[in-house]
């Protein structure tokens, strides 16, 4: 983890927040690398999820949430960790974490607290007018059911997905990226008919599981755990959480959770003429009916399936898988980041051997304008002069391909193309590069 934690730092993919003013606990800022690998990893899971899924829609709700929202969700009254305090050494822990070293006699009876975060909505702060930042972003989904099937004519099964910022007052955010109080999730809600959910859920755990892989992170790395009935959250029938091997242990990566009819019935009016396996708090407010009429007219509320993925817990596995330091012989090592190309967050850099030689530079651009021009993400041009220097740079953040543009390149139209990977390093016509590429990157 340290040297992880140190290579973010140095190369610029994560910093700690407000740093300048001693920090902010729990939360973190993705610098000019990081930006990238973040949103490469998004756009992996978006185009897996709403491109390759024809049944599937997108949302981009809001993060700022009405307060009966999560007092319907059950968020108001459950969404809470129990804490003790030790007398002894004036700490507060959760229940479930406290060190050996405090005795239990030490430790005061367990309470609530809520980790929702609240503000002030409008002029006046007293109180009366407030909302939560989300802790989850899946209420919006649910809550914009009927605007999405009515604008969309979709019928179930059917999902909705959304990648956005979470707010959780975790009481000890630790572990780097991986408990934090600022973050973003990925998520899925899958609605199908009651009875289908079961199968449902196994298909959604066998996908996700196919999506790490190919993010890097392999299957056989993750562990699958049925969370037993005393832990599942109080909208869950069944939990089965991706178990992956951070760096400070076996944590959960993902959960996929059979949430069965309750928020889609929790979030109804009418609904007494709905037929609710759920046990719901009865709705005083809401407008909506959410459920949908099945051919015989009949009213039904579908079950709905939740693959949830945290981005930062993501972005932390899949730098764990990608670090590797190689022993090149004669006492040599180098430190490579053997990300999937799709998330490197530079595809490719373009390092002209001569420093503001001219001729060189300007076909340095142009080779470097015609792949940027493919769109397959960002392309670099490096004018340091060092090859060496650059090569080890580039391995360190994970670039895929580095192309060195000499002397001979103005004579003949070819560029030296270095693989970060097995360091073989080809002399091949411009013309082709494109080609070369292209094949590299997908
Ligand atoms: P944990 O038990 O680790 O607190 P959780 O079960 O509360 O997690 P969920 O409510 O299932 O988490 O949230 C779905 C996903 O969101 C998690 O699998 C995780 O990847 C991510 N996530 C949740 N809380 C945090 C956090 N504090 N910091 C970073 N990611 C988080």
């Amino acid at each position: 983890m340290d040297e992880l934690v140190a290579l973010c730092k140095r190369r610029g993919f994560i910093f700690q927040s407000n740093e300048v003013y001693g920090g902010l606990q729990g939360v973190y800022d993705f610098g000019p690398l990081g930006v990238e690998l973040k949103n490469n990893l998004k756009n992996a899971w978006w185009e897996s999820m709403v491109y390759e899924n024809d049944d599937i829609e997108g949302l981009d709700s809001s993060i700022l949430t009405n307060p009966l929202v999560l007092k319907y969700s059950g968020h108001e009254s459950t969404f809470s960790d129990p804490m003790v305090d030790c007398k002894s050494c004036q700490k507060r822990f959760r229940a479930d974490q406290v060190p050996p070293e405090c005795k239990k006699e030490d430790l005061t009876e367990p309470r609530q607290f809520n980790l929702m975060f609240k503000t002030n909505v409008g002029p006046i702060d007293d109180g009366s007018s407030f909302a939560y930042l989300r802790p989850e972003t899946a209420q919006q989904i649910f809550t914009n059911f009927k605007n999405v099937i009515d604008s969309t004519s979709k019928q179930i099964p059917f999902g909705i997905a959304q990648i956005g910022k979470a707010f959780r007052n975790e009481i000890t955010p630790r572990n780097f990226i991986f408990r934090v109080r600022e973050f973003e999730q990925m998520e899925l809600e899958y609605f199908v008919e009651p009875g289908n959910d079961e199968q449902a859920l196994d298909e959604w755990v066998q996908k996700r599981l196919n999506w790490w892989r190919d993010q890097g992170v392999p299957i056989e790395k993750i562990e699958l755990y049925n969370v037993p009935t005393d832990e599942l959250a109080h909208y869950s029938k069944k939990t089965v959480d991706l178990m992956y091997m951070f760096p400070h242990g076996l944590e959960e990566l993902e959960g996929i959770a059979n949430r069965t009819d309750f928020d889609l019935a929790s979030h109804s009016k009418k609904q007494d003429e709905l037929n609710i396996t759920s046990n719901v708090e009865k709705n005083k407010h809401s407008n909506s009916k959410m459920a949908v009429q099945d051919k015989k007219g009949d009213w039904i509320v579908p079950y709905v399936i939740e693959p949830s993925a945290g981005v930062e817990r993501g972005i932390l596995a899949v730098l764990n898988e990608a670090f590797v330091e190689e022993d090149l012989g004669d006492g040599k090592t180098r430190v490579v980041l053997k990300l999937k190309p799709h998330l490197s967050p530079i595809k490719a850099a373009i390092l002209p051997l001569k420093k503001n030689n001219e001729e060189i530079v300007t076909l340095s651009k142009e080779v470097k304008n015609s792949l940027q021009k493919l769109g397959l993400g960002r392309v670099i041009l490096e004018n340091t002069g060092n090859i060496g220097k650059g090569y080890r740079r580039h391995d360190e953040i994970g670039t895929p391909v580095c192309i060195t543009v000499d002397f001979e390149s103005i004579e003949d139209s070819t560029v030296t193309i270095r693989d970060r990977d097995s360091m073989d390093q080809v002399r091949v016509q411009i013309s082709e590069l494109a080609e070369i590429y292209k094949n590299k990157i997908k």
